[in-house]
C-alpha cells in the first residue's frame, strides 16, 4: 500500500468532482486536516471512510487502496452523466460524474437539468493561438449574467467561475470533442456540444 498514490488519487478524485478538501471533509463528516494529510501522503482513510470515499467517488476500494484510476474509468468517464449543482447558499458550484449526494451548506443539492442553447443563450467558439476563445451572447449585469462555464471531456473537467460585470468570455486549451456547459444565474443551465460550434462556424 502506497499512501502517496492513494493520496494523490483522492485529490485527483476530489478535483474531478470540483470539491475543495473542505467540502470533501464536509461530506465525509471529517476535518479538512485529515483530507490534506491523506492528500499529502502522510495518512490513510481509516477502513470505515474508504467505504464511503469509494461510494463518493464510484470508485472500488481496490483501486483507491492501490491507489489506481481503474483504466475502465479512465477511457470512458462518462460526459453524458456530468452533473452540476450550486448551492444557493454559497454560491458554490459543485460538478459531479457519479450518483453520489451532494451537500453543501448543510442542506442537500439537486442537479441542474441542462438546455439546448437559444436565441438568448448560446456561445461563440474560435481558435486563438492555443485556445478556444468563447464568447456569450448574453448579459454580464448583477441581475442577469453567466455564472459558471464548464468544458466537459470524457478525461478531464475544465471550470471557471464568472462575475457580474465582468467580460462575458473565457478560453480553454485546445481539445478536441466534449461539451461546453455555463449557467444563467436566472435561466438555469446549458449545454452544447464543442463539435457542433466549431462545424458551424467551419472554422479549424
Ligand atoms: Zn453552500
Ligand atoms: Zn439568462
Amino acid at each position: 500500500m502506497d499512501l502517496s498514490k492513494t493520496g494523490k488519487l483522492i485529490a485527483d478524485l476530489r478535483r474531478e468532482k470540483g470539491l475543495t478538501q473542505k467540502q470533501l471533509a464536509e461530506n465525509l463528516g471529517i476535518c479538512s486536516k485529515t483530507v490534506s494529510k491523506w492528500e499529502t501522503g502522510k495518512g490513510f482513510p481509516d477502513i470505515s471512510l474508504v467505504v464511503d470515499i469509494s461510494k463518493l467517488f464510484s470508485i472500488d476500494i481496490s483501486s483507491l487502496i492501490d491507489g489506481e484510476m481503474p483504466t475502465e474509468r479512465r477511457a470512458a468517464g462518462n460526459v453524458k452523466r456530468t452533473k452540476f449543482y450550486v448551492c444557493e447558499n454559497c454560491g458554490n458550484i459543485i460538478q459531479e460524474m457519479g450518483n453520489s449526494q451532494i451537500i453543501c451548506c448543510g442542506r442537500k443539492l439537486k442537479p441542474l437539468k441542462a438546455q439546448a442553447e437559444n436565441d438568448t443563450h448560446n456561445v461563440n467558439v474560435e481558435q486563438i493561438e492555443d485556445d478556444w476563445y468563447i464568447t456569450f451572447s448574453h448579459p454580464m449585469e448583477k441581475e442577469h449574467y453567466i455564472s459558471f462555464f464548464a468544458y466537459v471531456r470524457f478525461d478531464r473537467v475544465l471550470s471557471i467561475k464568472l462575475y457580474p460585470e465582468q467580460g462575458s468570455e473565457v478560453r480553454v486549451p485546445v481539445m478536441r470533442g466534449g461539451k461546453l456547459y455555463y449557467c444563467c444565474n436566472k435561466h438555469g443551465l446549458f449545454e452544447v456540444k464543442l463539435q457542433k460550434l466549431i462545424t458551424a462556424r467551419g472554422a479549424v
